[in-house]
C-alpha cells in the first residue's frame, strides 16, 4: 500500500490535485481511498459531486457506534472517500482529530488499498498537524507550492518537519517531491524546480493553471471526470503516473529564511 501525503499552504490546490490523483489513480484499476486531513473538509467534494459527507469527527462527537460505512463514501471512480474533519471551534486539537480518524479506520480494518491519498493543510506544521507524519501514515509527502513565497516558505517550513521527524525510528516519512500548482507567475516552474533541487528534491510536476479546473469544479467533479480529454486531465494523469514511479524519497534540507528569500528574488 502506498501512503502519499499532499502537504502545502491553504488555497494552493491540494484537494484539486489530491482528488484528480485519487480519480487517475483510480482509472489505473488501482483500489483507492482519499483522506482529507484539513478542517476545512472539502477534500473529496469533487469526488463525491459536490456532497459534503459527513466528518469523522462530527460523527465521533454524536455516537460511539460508528461502522465503516458511516464514515467512508464511495466517490468518482469507486474512490473511497473520508473527511477527517476539525475540532470544536475554541477547543481541542485538529492534528488529534486526524490521528483519531486513523486510529477508527485501522480499528474497523478500514485503512487498505493501493494508495492512500492524505490531503493535509501546511500552514502550520505544529505537532498537530505533522501527525500523519510522525506515525507512520504518511510515508511519502509531496509539497503543494505555486511561486509565490508564502506558499514557499510553508513548503519550506514542512521539510523542517520532514527532516526532524525522519530522526525518529517510528517515522518512515521522506520528501516524494514537489508539485508545482501553478499562479501564472514568470519564471516560476524554474523557480520552484530550484527550491526543490535546493531542498534535495525533485519538481515532479508543473501543473497550470487552467479554467478547466473552475469549470469542472462549478460542475462538482474532478477534471478527469468532466474533460477526460483535456490537456489538464493529461497533466494530473503524467502526475499520477510520477507518483507510482517514483522510488527518489529523501530526507529534504530546508532553506534558511535568507536563502529563500533572496531565491524568490533572483526568479521575479
Ligand atoms: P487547498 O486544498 O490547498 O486549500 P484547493 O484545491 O481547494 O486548495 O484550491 C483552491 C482553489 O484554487 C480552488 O477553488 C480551485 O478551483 C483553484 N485551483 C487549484 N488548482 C488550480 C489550477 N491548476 N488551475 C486553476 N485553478 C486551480
Ligand atoms: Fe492546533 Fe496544532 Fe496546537 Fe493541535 S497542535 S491545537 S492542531 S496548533
Ligand atoms: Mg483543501
Amino acid at each position: 500500500m502506498r501512503q502519499i501525503a499532499l502537504y502545502g499552504k491553504g488555497g494552493i490546490g491540494k484537494s484539486t490535485t489530491s482528488a484528480n490523483l485519487s480519480a487517475a489513480f483510480s482509472e489505473m484499476n488501482l483500489d483507492v481511498m482519499q483522506i482529507g486531513c484539513d478542517p476545512k473538509h472539502d477534500s473529496t467534494r469533487m469526488l463525491m459531486h459536490g456532497r459534503w459527507i459527513p466528518t469523522v469527527l462530527e460523527q465521533m462527537y454524536e455516537r460511539k457506534d460508528l461502522t465503516a460505512d458511516d464514515v467512508i463514501f464511495t466517490g468518482f471512480g469507486g474512490v473511497r472517500c473520508v473527511e477527517a474533519g476539525g475540532p470544536e471551534p475554541g477547543i481541542g486539537c485538529a492534528g488529534r482529530g486526524i490521528i483519531a480518524t486513523f486510529q477508527l479506520l485501522e480499528k474497523m480494518k478500514a485503512l487498505y488499498g493501493d494508495v492512500v491519498v492524505y490531503d493535509v493543510l501546511g500552514d502550520v506544521v505544529c505537532g498537530g498537524f505533522a501527525m500523519p507524519m510522525r506515525d507512520g501514515y504518511a510515508q511519502e509527502v509531496y509539497l503543494v507550492t505555486s511561486g509565490e513565497l508564502m506558499s514557499l516558505y510553508a513548503a519550506n517550513n514542512i521539510c523542517k518537519a520532514i527532516a526532524r521527524l525522519s530522526q525518529r525510528s517510528t517515522a518512515r516519512c521522506r520528501l516524494g517531491g514537489v508539485i508545482c500548482n501553478s499562479k501564472n507567475m514568470d519564471n516560476e516552474r524554474d523557480l520552484v524546480a530550484e527550491f526543490a533541487h535546493r531542498i534535495g528534491s525533485n519538481l515532479v510536476q508543473f501543473i497550470p493553471r487552467d479554467k478547466a479546473v473552475q469549470a469542472a469544479e462549478v460542475n462538482q467533479m474532478t477534471v478527469i471526470e468532466h474533460a477526460p480529454r483535456s490537456p489538464q486531465a493529461a497533466v494530473y494523469r503524467n502526475c499520477a503516473k510520477t507518483i507510482l514511479e517514483n522510488e527518489d524519497l529523501r530526507i529534504p534540507k530546508a532553506l534558511e529564511l535568507d536563502e529563500l528569500e533572496h531565491l524568490a528574488r533572483e526568479y521575479l
